[in-house]
């Protein structure tokens, strides 16, 4: 196991500037999650922990060395990548020793490794089959599998349940998570999809066109996002954000509607602001603001609710079933100690 410490990295692709001074120290046997929207960087930066895309500028290290100039198969690192890349012709066991093979490792040794992973994966009964005769969940297994006989420092995983279907990603969620704990080999891992990173990660690194934007424990961003793109990009449904004016005084509006001001916040006097409100910190009560419902989402243990507040579309969750329906107008209340504010300009959380 081992430390990932990542220094000013930056890539460009001739003139194409992929990736800006990006900084993130992964402690050794840590959960980080890389995760942004697609095309922001994240599969570059794994490859460039990896060694299969060269460093423009800055500094990669594994535990106390720098590897910028390491090849690949001297990190001491083991990749899973969407495609899982298992070879078709051969068997679960062949795959899965494959790399060790190549390293000329003493066959009883490879054995008894293929074995190990097999019974950490569940894959004992499947050794002697092909990847064709396997399911995308059995597949994306093999794949780990080839990735923990190596042993390495650092496992590096790129979208691994992206071909998955919904119920199985959640089961691989789980069954990765397990494998971490039972393992504890330092992990990164990259994916688009925040209730993955969420779910997953002890760290989460949120990346925006090519650069970080916050990182933090899942819950910490959540709750205390340091700018609007974070606070919109975690959570689902998103964060709520509320065009409001306000004057000399502080006092907040949206259109001619008054918003629950919070304790005396001399930031937010005579500025463009984005009232920032999480669906679930939405109330009913009778002495709120009026919303135009659109849309009503009973999912059973909760109710989504879809409306316009003036002109501004606002999401509720609610714990309990309402009665209300589209064209109704239901009065809503934000708990105002949970309001967030951003500058509307930067996009800046205002503290
Ligand atoms: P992500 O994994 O976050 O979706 P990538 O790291 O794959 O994003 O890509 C980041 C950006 O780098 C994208 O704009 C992509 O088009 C660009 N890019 C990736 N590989 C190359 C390449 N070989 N040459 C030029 N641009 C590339
Ligand atoms: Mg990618």
């Amino acid at each position: 196991m081992a430390s990932v410490h990542i220094n000013k990295v930056a890539k460009a692709y001739g003139s194409a500037k992929i990736l800006h001074e990006v900084g993130v120290e992964i402690e050794d046997g840590e959960f980080v999650v890389l995760v942004g929207p697609s095309g922001c960087g994240k599969s570059t930066l794994l490859r460039m922990i990896a060694g299969l895309e060269s460093v423009t500028g800055g500094e990669i290290r594994i535990g106390e060395k720098v590897v910028n100039d390491v090849l690949p198969k001297d990190r001491d690192i083991a990749m899973v990548f969407q495609s899982y890349a298992l070879y078709p012709h051969m068997t679960v066991a062949e795959n899965m020793a494959f790399s060790l093979m190549l390293k000329k490792a003493d066959k009883k040794e490879v054995t008894a490794k293929v074995e190990r992973a097999a019974e950490i994966l569940s894959l004992q009964p499947l050794l002697e089959r092909f990847p064709r005769q396997l399911s995308g969940g059995q597949r994306q297994r093999v794949a780990m599998g080839r990735a923990i006989v190596r042993d390495p420092q650092v496992f590096l995983f790129d979208e691994p349940l992206s071909n998955l279907d919904a119920k199985l990603r959640v089961t691989m969620r789980g069954e990765i998570r397990a494998l971490h704990q039972r393992l504890g080999t330092t992990t990164i891992y990259v994916t688009h999809d925040q209730v993955e990173a969420m779910t997953m990660a002890d760290k989460i690194v949120v990346m925006k066109d090519g650069r970080v934007e916050q990182i933090g424990a899942p819950l910490d961003l959540y709750d205390d996002p340091d700018n609007v793109f974070v606070a919109g990009f975690i959570g689902s449904p998103s964060m709520n954000f509320l065009n409001v004016t306000s004057g000399p005084d502080g006092v907040l509006s949206v259109g001619k509607i008054p918003l629950p001001n919070p304790a005396n916040m001399p930031v937010l006097a005579s500025r463009n602001i984005l009232y920032g409100i999480r669906p679930e910190h939405l109330e009913i009560d009778e002495g709120g603001l009026p919303l135009d419902i659109i849309v009503v989402e009973p999912m059973g243990s909760e109710t989504q609710v879809a409306g316009k507040l003036g002109a501004q579309d606002v999401v509720c969750v609610f714990k309990d079933r309402i009665k209300a329906r589209p064209g109704d107008i239901l009065k809503v209340r934000p708990q105002a100690e949970k309001a967030l504010f951003f500058d509307k300009d930067t996009g800046k959380r205002l503290r």
